[in-house]
């Protein structure tokens, strides 16, 4: 049972980004103050979304400049802290590097704010932002399992620094999170496991890759027909809730995966299909297997990864969180159709 006093401060690390801002206003909606960790506590422009949420909220945001690569910087924020959500991590296709842009970050971060935690004596808990991915590398890795679902029992075994890089970046650190935890007894450790996550942002440029995947959709790169891709997907406003839960909740432990419905991106489609009709050239059709393996390099995938995932159904059992954090869903389509509109809004699909 680990209880945490209400009147200390919560850190957030990565408090600018997507799965974050509403962790954030939901922290400052109940009347916590917040320590922001974030890369330039000086951009004002990218910070004037959680500060609007905090002019209106009960409670108050302080910003502290912090990097994963900076070895110490997460210790002011974390000053008579008990409770610490670590979920700086990059989430982004854009990559050169896998290791420099992917595994450090993430290996590294998670390392650097746990060696801060474990200098803070005030902190109690650590939440830990992992993914789905850190359970699942590939979709055909289900079929190895039990109904051919994935539990919080299951590794990731399958990714690695040049197949599935980010999935491997999340898999080994959530690894090192749980090594380090299982070296001392003073904070525990609550790790949330999300599929995809969805749903409109608090700050509406963000540059996770959430974003990038709607905006295919609504933008005719997938006109012609997609992958018969399976995936898992939540809404950023229920994470924000696992996540305080995870938090909150005396008895927490463990992993949890986070995921409202086992769904395909074809599905996604036609959520927005039936909102938004023809005004965006969405896909109606999957492409065959065989043409996406051909098209592969062009359109950015590999062929081993088309192999081990296109076609195989991509399973999750998300009993554990709803039985034991209490969590509850809002639909798929809500969610999907609150992003598109957010982002129809923004300018992101110009006419
Ligand atoms: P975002 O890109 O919106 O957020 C990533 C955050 O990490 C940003 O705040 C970013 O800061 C910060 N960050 C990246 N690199 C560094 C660094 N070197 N030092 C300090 N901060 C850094 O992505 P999401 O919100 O989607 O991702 C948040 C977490 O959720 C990640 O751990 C991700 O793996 C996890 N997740 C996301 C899923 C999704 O579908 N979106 C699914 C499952 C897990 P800055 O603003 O300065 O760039």
């Amino acid at each position: 049972m680990t209880e945490i006093n209400k009147n200390k401060p919560v850190m957030v690390t990565g408090a600018t980004g997507y799965v974050a801002g509403w962790i954030v206003k939901k922290l400052l909606d109940e009347g916590y103050t917040v320590h922001a960790a974030v890369r330039n506590p000086d951009d004002k422009e990218k910070l004037k979304y959680l500060d609007e949420i905090a002019l209106n909220a009960k409670g108050d945001i302080v910003y502290f400049k912090s990097d994963l690569l900076s070895p110490g910087s997460y210790d002011e924020a974390m000053k008579d802290c008990e409770l610490v959500f670590h979920t700086a991590s990059p989430f982004t296709s854009k990559i050169k590097d896998p290791q420099k842009d992917l595994v450090d970050p993430a290996l590294l971060g998670t390392q650097n704010v746990l060696d801060s935690v474990n200098r803070t004596e005030s902190v109690k808990r650590v939440v830990l932002t992992s993914s789905c991915v850190a359970i699942i590398g590939d979709a055909k890795d289900c079929q190895a399992y039990p109904n051919g679902t994935a539990t919080e029992e299951h590794w990731n075994t399958t990714s690695t620094l040049h197949h599935q890089p980010y999935a491997y970046s999340k898999t080994v650190a959530e690894k090192k999170a749980w090594e380090i935890n299982e070296q001392q007894n003073r904070w525990d450790l609550v790790v949330i496991n999300p599929s995809f996550v969805l749903g409109p942002g608090i700050n509406p440029y963000a540059t996770s890759e959430s974003f990038n995947i709607m905006k295919q959709l609504g933008d005719g790169t997938m006109k012609s027909g997609i992958p018969e891709y399976y995936i898992g997907t939540v809404d950023v406003r229920d994470l924000a809730e696992a996540h305080f839960q995870a938090g909150f909740n005396p008895d927490a432990k463990g992993r949890h995966i986070v995921s409202a419905e086992n769904t395909s991106i074809l599905n996604l489609a036609k959520y927005l299909q039936n909102k938004f009709g023809n005004a965006y050239p969405f896909p109606k059709k999957v492409l065959p297997k065989f043409l996406i393996w051909i098209m592969a390099p062009m359109i950015g995938l590999t062929r081993k990864i088309v192999k081990q995932n296109i076609g195989y159904e991509w399973k999750v059992d998300n009993s554990k969180g709803i039985r034991e954090l209490g969590l509850k869903y809002l639909p798929t389509e809500k969610t999907v159709v609150d992003l598109f509109q957010q982002m129809i809004d923004n300018g992101y699909f110009k006419k």
